[in-house]
């Protein structure tokens, strides 16, 4: 069962862009997420852990079993993003 707890302001990260709640070790701000056609959970997140510059975040979640979460510094994220959009356009039928 879970509970639905309002936000309270003292809950809120002093990061304006943090969504988080309550005390946290890992700001972050969750971008997108969606299903696979497998049933994955897939999401995409800015991460910053303490005093690290902010990076990109990609978790999975299968049905079952433990997910998995990569971080991305920027230049490996924007490699990820340049090779998906070159596999997109291939992809893409004509
Ligand atoms: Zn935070």
């Amino acid at each position: 069962m879970t509970q639905k707890r309002r936000i309270i302001k003292n809950d809120k990260c002093h990061l304006r862009w943090c969504q988080e709640a309550g005390a946290h070790a890992v700001h972050r701000q969750y971008l997108t997420s969606f299903l696979t056609d497998e049933g994955r959970a897939v999401g995409v997140n800015v991460v910053q852990s303490g005093d690290r510059p902010r990076a990109v975040e990609l978790t999975m979640l299968p049905r079952r079993g433990r997910g998995q979460t990569v971080v991305f510094q920027l230049t490996e994220a924007e490699a990820v993003a340049k090779g998906m959009r070159a596999g997109i356009r291939l992809a893409r039928p004509r």
